[in-house]
């Protein structure tokens, strides 16, 4: 039997390994911490093992996942760095732990125990410093629950470091009281907000993920972090829409007048969210291409100006500047990058 391959996908993201390493080396150039990088959610959406690949080339010996499948995937390609799963680990994470191809990222007191018992050797430990979401309390680590342990890196996570607010000050000060009073070998704060608040945050190690990706965590970081990802779609059918038609589902947009309309292969199945509907657009040539109607699963509608020529299988630029998407949809930056799914083309350049 012949075996059989898919064609190249009608939908893919050109992602630029020249910005991913520029967002990168801005970020690391900001203090004298060593910069790691969040690959969680398939390198938010990019696809973790070139990211992996692409930053440890550019020097990066840090890596951050969620859980243990997206550091067991990353593996080989961090084969020289250090991988650390910030999720921590439950019973049955722990035959994969015990492996010692990456570190766990100890929450709670039970993770903490199962991790002693099961001789579990050097850990990081995440300390909660006031977002109540994972990590151990300061009062848990006053009752000698750590004795013992060998603590590669003592993290905390800054709940609001996108904002100027007093709680990244109280956040501050409460990691320092931890480092103070926990033995680590280093320690680490800072997001890619949290790099932007300065070296008070940066401590040995920073976290960044949003920023590496082309997002903005803070105005100051704008003009220097390169976009990283552009969508394209192929045109699947042209079509003229004689006025008074109707356009998608519920026929939410009409003609009025006849207009030429492509259809192409994108749809909220592939992150492009209903949020677009009537207000996303593409380009093609220099021509603006308006989304017309509602997104469907895989599919959107495009009007064409006058004047533009485009054929079946050509491909359109989607517009998704991560600033500019994001005012418009409503969605952050990080849900329209970790949104991007599993039927891209994936094409590094
Ligand atoms: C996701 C995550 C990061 C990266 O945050 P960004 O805002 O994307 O830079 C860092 N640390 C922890 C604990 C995280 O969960």
């Amino acid at each position: 039997m012949t075996a059989l391959f898919p064609p190249p996908s009608p939908l893919r993201l050109r992602l630029s390994a020249e910005a991913l390493a520029h967002n990168w080396r801005w970020l690391a150039g900001q203090g004298s911490a060593a910069c790691g990088a969040a690959v969680k959610a398939n390198g938010y959406g990019t696809g973790a093992t070139d990211v992996v690949r692409l930053l440890g080339a550019a020097g990066c010996r840090d890596f951050f996942t969620a859980t243990w499948a997206e550091a067991l995937a990353i593996r080989n390609a961090a084969a020289d760095a250090n991988i650390s799963v910030l999720h921590g680990v439950r019973e049955d994470d722990m035959p994969l732990a015990l492996a010692g191809f990456a570190r766990p990222v100890l929450n709670t007191p039970d993770q903490v125990r199962r991790w002693r018992d099961a001789g579990g050797g050097v850990c990081d430990v995440m300390i909660d410093t006031g977002m109540n979401r994972l990590g151990l309390s300061l009062a848990d680590v006053s009752s000698g629950l750590l004795d013992g342990l060998t603590i590669e890196t003592l993290t905390s996570h800054l709940a609001s470091a996108d904002e100027d607010v007093p709680q990244n000050g109280e956040q501050l000060a409460a990691f320092r009281a931890a480092v103070a009073a926990i033995p680590h070998r280093r320690a680490s704060l800072a997001n890619s907000a949290g790099i932007c608040l300065g070296n008070d945050y940066h401590f040995d190690l920073t976290r960044p993920g949003l920023a590496l990706y082309g997002g903005i965590p803070r105005p100051e970081a704008a003009p220097h972090i390169r976009a990283v990802v552009q969508a394209e779609a192929q045109i699947l059918q042209l079509r003229t829409v004689a006025a008074g038609q109707a356009v998608g589902y519920n026929a939410t947009w009409r003609a009025d007048r006849d207009t030429r309309v492509a259809i192409i292969n994108l749809g909220y199945a592939d992150g492009y969210l209903r949020a677009f509907s009537g207000k996303g657009s593409a380009s093609i040539g220099g021509y603006h291409l308006p989304v017309i109607g509602r997104v469907s699963m895989d599919l959107v509608a495009l009007a064409l100006p006058e004047g533009l020529d485009v054929g079946e299988s050509d491909w359109v630029a989607i517009d998704y500047d991560l600033s500019q998407a994001s005012c418009l949809s409503g969605l952050s930056p990080y849900e329209l990058l970790t949104g991007l799914g599993a039927r891209y083309d994936r094409l590094w350049t």
